[in-house]
């Protein structure tokens, strides 16, 4: 069921626990700002998601209010996972869902790293 983006952050969410350590996870890596870890219902050959360490609903929510720092340590802990997993040179795909239209189940931003396979039309259209 797709979360509504615009209500304000939920502790009990799926990836608030898995950061503070109470569910586990398949850790592929961290640093301060960000957590990455292997999608456990993976949708393509490699299917790995970052999430960033601060507590924001969506990209929305983040663009808006994180931090010049957040921000850069996210976005660069994105891309040094995707190099750590030899996607640049083959290709990969980034996606962040938002909201209802989005998708997005888990309250928590995080964007998915899709490669290890072509991956085929950008978006699905309805014929
Ligand atoms: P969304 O639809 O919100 O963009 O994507 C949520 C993603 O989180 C899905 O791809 C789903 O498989 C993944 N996911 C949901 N619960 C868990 C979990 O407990 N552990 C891991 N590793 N992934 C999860």
């Amino acid at each position: 069921m797709p979360i509504d983006p615009t209500l304000p952050y939920d502790d009990n969410n799926i990836f608030a626990k898995i950061l503070s350590g109470e569910i586990p996870s398949a850790k592929v890596y961290e640093d301060d700002w960000a957590y990455a870890l292997e999608d456990i219902n993976p949708q393509a050959e490699i299917h790995t998601l970052v999430i960033p360490k601060g507590r924001y609903v969506s990209w929305d929510d983040f663009s808006a209010k994180a931090s010049a720092e957040e921000i850069t340590g996210f976005v660069r802990a994105v891309g040094e996972v995707a190099r750590a997993k030899g996607l640049v040179e083959p290709g990969y795909r980034l996606m962040a869902n938002i909201g209802h239209h989005g998708g997005q189940e888990v309250p928590h931003l995080h964007v998915h790293i899709f490669g290890g396979q072509p991956l085929g039309p950008m978006i699905w259209r309805q014929k």
